[in-house]
């Protein structure tokens, strides 16, 4: 009898609950890379939003920038792949000795050594009369950003790892336009500079618990960089926290204003918003709700409106998000301390440090928290 039932036992389980166990494996397999997939989706709408950040900021940098290089392109497009950063093993670092460089004007796909690529994106990046330190710390940064995109971005251009738009992936520019755009007599001077830069930290990137870092980088932070979740949300980069640093105000990247007319202002407003109103005899029709940690405007109210500080940045061209708003008369004036969206490594800042003394390896754990500098074939 007892045989009996244990057979008949063994019977149910084998034929019944065992098939009934392996199918819900799978489920439950779907419903957690479903999430994955949400996060990812989630990310890529964060990443076009601030790509719209970017151009703005861009035209801003070109047509004020006080030093004759078209610099301070900033990379605010670097948050792409978030998603992927828990899916990085079995990378073979060996093989990011070159890298595939889509040119966008023409369509053309040229294989480059990285250093060589690196100093069309340095001599873009930062001006050549910045510290050799701080422009050691851009490569670094670059070649970071460089390898950070082959990792978890490649799908991003069909046969390349990367292009040559800072609006999507990194500035970069030709020997022959860099040396063209600089004086004369100052050219070939500060190519050697950049390619000293380059050369001198050749095959160091920036890990975080041993691997490559999301590098952000910005014009001016305004004295202190912000952290990335008080920016885009999402992840909280560890890395990516917010720090101080002194002589900042010392570049002209530091102040600047936006003054619109009350109807400029208001046509702004309803090209995203077609319900806004405003009534501005009324107090305190635009003020300030919200500040994050580093006193960058969080929300603020704009008549029947509460938006984001970074979207009244992009809404108004306004060069961070560290603003305060003035009525006079028939103007609304934004007065904007910094340039970028703050988070990571500040340029001025780097060269600010520099100029007191610090390497780019101090620059760079400066500006990013509990990070490593390493070789990169020491990485597997
Ligand atoms: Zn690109």
């Amino acid at each position: 009898m007892k045989k009996t039932f244990l057979y008949i036992f063994s019977f149910i389980i084998l034929f019944f609950v065992f098939p009934a166990l392996c199918t819900i494996t799978p489920k439950n397999a779907e419903e957690v890379s479903g999430k994955e997939n949400n996060n990812a989706t989630s990310q890529e709408e964060q990443n076009g939003s601030n790509g719209e950040n970017q151009s703005s900021g861009e035209n801003l940098t070109n047509e004020t920038t006080q030093t004759s290089d078209e610099s301070q392109t900033n990379t605010e497009t670097q948050q792409d792949g978030n998603s992927n950063d828990s899916s990085q093993s079995g990378y073979d670092y060996q093989k990011y000795k070159t890298v595939k460089l889509l040119h966008t004007s023409t369509g053309e796909v040229e294989e480059l050594n990285i250093d060589e690529y690196l100093y069309g994106v340095v001599s873009s990046e930062m001006p050549a009369n910045f510290e050799i330190e701080a422009l050691k710390a851009q490569a670094v940064v670059a070649r970071t950003y460089t390898i950070y995109q082959i990792m978890y971005n490649s799908n991003k251009h069909e046969n390349a790892d990367i292009c040559d738009s800072s609006t999507c992936c990194q500035a970069w520019i030709t020997k022959e336009d860099r040396l063209a755009k600089w004086d004369a007599n100052e050219a070939e001077s500060n190519w050697q500079k950049i390619v000293d830069a380059v050369n001198s930290t050749s095959g160091k990137i920036i890990t975080y618990a041993g691997t490559p870092i999301n590098a952000f980088f910005h014009s001016n932070s305004g004295g202190v960089t912000e952290s990335s979740l008080n920016i885009w949300g999402g992840i909280d980069y560890p890395y990516l926290k917010s720090v101080e640093t002194s002589g900042e105000d010392a570049y002209t990247q530091y102040n600047s204003e936006v003054t619109l007319t009350k109807e400029e202002l208001q046509n702004k407003m309803k090209e995203k918003y077609p319900d806004f109103e405003i009534d501005f005899s009324q107090e305190g029709c635009i003020s300030i709700l919200e500040y994050t940690t580093s006193n960058r405007v969080k929300t603020i109210k704009i008549g029947n409106k509460e938006i984001a500080g970074t979207e009244a940045r992009t809404i108004f061209g306004l060069r961070s998000t560290n603003f305060v708003v003035s009525i006079n008369g028939d103007n609304i004036t934004f007065s904007v301390i910094g340039y970028g969206h703050g988070v990571g490594m500040s340029q001025t800042g780097a060269d600010a440090l520099a100029k007191n003394g610090s390497n780019y390896e101090e620059i760079i754990k400066h500006f990013y928290t509990g990070v490593e500098i390493v070789e990169v074939n020491s990485l597997s």
